[in-house]
């Protein structure tokens, strides 16, 4: 589409090959940028797909943007693995497509950067992307995670339930650090509830609030005293009230 190659063509500095640093010089990484992404993969290349690929990113980046009030200064790198497997040693959930780490790294194979559904996984990697650099990684593990969800254009229903069906709910303090960290059984329930946390936080004190905290978190460590001075609550009364919407109204919406 001659739109699509205008927006692209002028940033795409051109394919770049690099011999991988201390790798295989029979493996060869190649690498292409966009305005506010650099794209790097190993083994053949397919430039439609990797332009495509960009095209989405740079949507992501305008929508995520516009929702947190936030636009990283640098390029965004992003690794993909087009065999469709994360390296072995990377600490991801069997069923996870993407992940953040300082760079977004995305496990999809060629023929899978067609599915319309990848662009959930864009939206959630480049939010944790876009919250790392906004706040420094003075983040909590459910606000990245829930913010996230929220920016991957669906609604919070499944994890919302999820939370409500739940025996015990783990306390959002508990849910500050990686949930690698968690017994294995409770990182879904701590996913759903990051979810369901950020829905109640959006719903109730709004998306300004929120943009704030964010910016606070960038300036200070404190993240109960950066809460109570964006959302002007205290985190620990937001905790109970979240808590108490999830307990006392099973099914009610919002
Ligand atoms: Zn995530």
């Amino acid at each position: 589409m001659a739109i699509r190659r205008l927006l692209i063509l002028p940033a795409v500095i051109l394919a770049i090959t690099a011999t991988v640093a201390g790798a295989d010089p029979a493996l060869q990484l190649r690498q292409y940028e966009s305005r506010h992404f650099t794209v790097r993969f190993e083994g053949r290349e397919d430039p439609a797909l990797v332009w495509a690929l960009l095209e989405r990113l740079e949507s992501a980046y305008r929508d995520v943007g516009r929702q947190l009030g936030a636009f990283p200064g640098s390029r965004v790198p992003v690794m993909l693995y087009t065999d469709g497997k994360f390296p072995v040693h990377a600490s991801v959930p069997h069923w996870a497509q993407g992940l953040f780490d300082g760079q977004i790294r995305l496990a999809v194979s060629w023929a899978a950067l067609h599915e319309e559904s990848l662009d959930k996984t864009l939206r959630h990697e480049y939010t944790h992307a876009l919250i790392h650099a906004r706040t420094r990684g003075n983040v909590p593990t459910w606000l990245s995670e829930g913010l996230a969800v929220a920016n991957e254009g669906r609604g919070a229903d499944h994890e919302r339930n999820l939370a409500r069906a739940a025996d015990r709910l783990i306390p959002l303090d508990e849910l500050h650090g990686s949930f690698l960290n968690l017994p294995s059984t409770q990182v879904p329930l701590a996913y759903a509830e990051s979810a369901a946390a950020v829905d109640y936080l959006l719903s109730r004190h709004g998306a300004p609030k929120v943009r704030a905290l964010l910016e606070r978190l960038g300036e200070s460590k404190n993240f109960d005293a950066a809460f109570q001075e964006a959302v002007g609550v205290p985190y620990a009364d937001f905790r109970a009230a979240w808590m108490r919407r999830v307990i006392d109204y099973p099914g009610a919406g919002g």
